[in-house]
């Protein structure tokens, strides 16, 4: 189901619980609502549709991942850059890691660990920050 965005910032600064297999309402509705946003939006974590769960999604080209429980273990080559978020207004520059290392569960809740490096590693590093309530 779509969901509206929060844009509340005290509610977004805080953090997210761990996940669980009830959740995964929480996942699809998070699927939902990003495909419904993608003109503007290539990420979202679960707290910016209300629920404070740690559980994220992107899209890579036509697919849309999900992430539960997502935890960045190692993090390589750092820079800064720009970004936005759909629950605020303008540009902020923000600092990010080219090659970085997560573990995390996928839909099945299989335990996962993966490298990303570029675009896709920044924009789970923004929605990991989402989960613990930090926000650019
Ligand atoms: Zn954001």
């Amino acid at each position: 189901m779509i969901k509206p965005i929060v844009k509340d910032v005290l509610f977004l600064g805080e953090k997210s619980e761990l996940a669980t297999k009830d959740d995964m309402c929480v996942v699809n509705d998070l699927i939902d609502t990003l495909k419904a946003n993608l003109d503007n939006c290539v990420g979202m974590a679960a707290n910016m549709i209300g629920m404070k769960k740690r559980i994220i999604v992107f899209a890579v080209g036509s697919a849309i991942v999900p992430m539960i429980n997502p935890v960045i273990l190692k993090k390589e080559k750092a820079y800064l850059t720009e970004e936005s978020c759909l629950s605020l207004t303008g540009v902020r520059e923000t600092r990010r890691y080219e090659t970085i290392q997560v573990e995390y569960y996928d839909k099945n809740f299989n335990k996962k660990k993966d490298e990303f490096t570029g675009f896709v590693a920044q924009i789970i590093q923004h929605e990991v920050d989402h989960c613990d309530g930090i926000i650019i």
